[in-house]
């Protein structure tokens, strides 16, 4: 985590203000599987989505909200 911490503050001198891709991961309570998808408003941990894709038995619920630096090409 420390070499994590530094990166972090280089890129944030070399470039200035850098926006953070923001996702959501949804877990299914029936069949365990997760979701990632891009961060939509209103968002929350635990908040119920849309029915799972996997088992459709379910709904999907929000289990984390996590921000991702963009990765440079
Ligand atoms: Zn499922």
């Amino acid at each position: 985590m420390g070499s994590a911490s530094k990166l972090s503050k280089a890129s944030l001198k070399s470039s200035g203000k850098k926006k953070f891709l923001v996702f959501t991961i949804e877990v299914c309570p029936s069949c365990n599987f997760k979701t990632k998808r891009p961060f939509e408003l209103g968002d929350f941990v635990f908040k119920p989505s849309g029915e799972c894709s996997h088992c459709n038995k379910d709904k999907s619920i929000i289990d984390m909200i996590y921000a991702e630096r963009p990765k440079k090409s």
